[in-house]
């Protein structure tokens, strides 16, 4: 089988649809942009690596764009789109994959068959791009004048990934350099090479205006419109000890709370209710109160596998809700910590996050002061 490694280019400046950052870096559906088709290539069976070409003022914004991706380290582009290009197969000199797959980051919803079909078409052929034959008439245009209607019989919409032996287009990539060509096809065009068209698909689109940015996040929304509810409870009870954890923070207190771990009541409920979002069972059967090895964990590990849990079923959470149920310690003073703190943990807005706190009026075991409880809900949002 043939090797292959993808190259995504994200190294330009289109600060076209007007805020602070690159197209590749804006906000879709709580993740970048970027990291959609990243994903997308990285899960691939016929690809082997996936590196990402990037701007070298960019470095944080794609460290936070592809948190807890296994990647290729990226590698700097060059003034043009095709200088980055260059850069980034050059990089692969030593690697020398048998192909090489380049897609825009800014194409976030490249999707497996797209990917299968470029592939596929390499087998015979040194390259192959995704593009979508043009069904509207075309009009070439002076201003707002029509000057000729172009016949469209042929004429196709180039997209990406467009896939290529690698030791050829490499060449063509450095016998093109200085020439300013539109996209990589061109390139290897250029160097005589037979490049194949295959079925792209509509939804493959680049954003690059603020409408494609709404066009986006309504697909989005319509992927991942299957939504999911969990509720979770727990109850630990008060024993010796200075302080508790609650939410994630050490709060000190003139009691403990007894628990094989370190007895995090909220995190608890609120792993559970992730859980119960997916159907993945509970908190006492990913993490045996049997097994020694988490005598005293840290509950934030509990809950940040079940967030993995929702990733890995290609979804996100959209929101959480947990109350507390106690008189003593006092929430309120902590409240706003426990929320920034739950959010962290779980890489989500804060404003998808909800901490509250009630007291039973002196009443049952919690108005006894014996023990706290909680209980939480979490929405997540999967792919159909
Ligand atoms: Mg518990």
């Amino acid at each position: 089988m043939s090797s292959c490694i993808a190259l995504v280019v994200a190294a330009g400046r289109g600060f076209r649809l007007g805020g602070p950052l690159p197209k590749q870096y804006l906000p879709l559906g709580g993740s970048a942009v970027l990291r959609y088709s990243v994903e997308t290539l990285r899960a691939h069976p016929a690809v082997d690596g996936v590196r990402v070409v990037i701007h070298p003022d960019d470095r944080a914004l794609y460290d936070a764009a592809v948190a807890g991706l296994d990647l290729l380290p990226p590698v700097h582009g060059g003034a043009q789109r095709q200088d980055s290009v260059r850069n980034g197969l050059n990089s692969l000199a030593e690697a020398a994959p048998d192909l090489v797959l380049i897609h825009d980051g800014a194409r976030p919803f490249v999707d497996a068959g797209t990917i299968g079909r470029v592939l596929a078409a390499l087998r015979d052929r040194p390259g192959a791009i995704a593009a979508l034959p043009i069904r509207d008439t075309v009009k070439r245009g002076d201003g707002e004048r029509i000057r000729e209607t172009i016949e469209r019989s042929g004429l196709w919409r180039a997209q990406t990934p467009q896939g290529f032996r690698y030791p050829k287009i490499v060449a063509a990539h450095r016998a093109a350099s200085g020439a300013e060509l539109s996209d990589d096809a061109a390139v290897a065009e250029r160097a005589g090479l037979a490049i194949a068209l295959v079925d792209g698909s509509e939804e493959n689109f680049k954003v690059t205006t603020t409408d494609d940015l709404a066009r986006a996040e309504r697909l989005l929304a319509m992927q991942r419109g299957d939504i999911r509810t969990g509720q979770g409870f727990d109850v630990h009870a008060f024993g010796p000890g200075d302080h508790v954890w609650l939410c994630g923070l050490k709060i000190p207190h003139g009691q403990g709370l007894v628990g094989h771990s370190d007895a995090d009541v909220g995190l608890h409920a609120l792993t559970d209710a992730v859980l119960g979002a997916l159907g993945a069972g509970d908190i006492g059967m990913h993490f045996p109160p049997s097994d020694p090895a988490w005598r005293g964990a840290p509950s934030h590990r509990f809950l940040r596998h079940a967030a993995d849990l929702v990733t890995a079923a290609g979804g996100s959470i959209a929101h959480c809700d947990v109350t507390l149920i106690c008189e003593r310690p006092k929430i309120g003073p902590h409240r706003e910590a426990m929320v920034a703190r739950i959010a962290e943990i779980l890489a989500l807005d804060q404003r998808r996050v909800s901490v509250k706190a009630t007291t039973t009026e002196q009443l049952g075991f919690t108005g006894r002061g014996e023990g706290i409880a909680a209980q939480a809900i979490a929405t997540i949002r999967l792919p159909f």
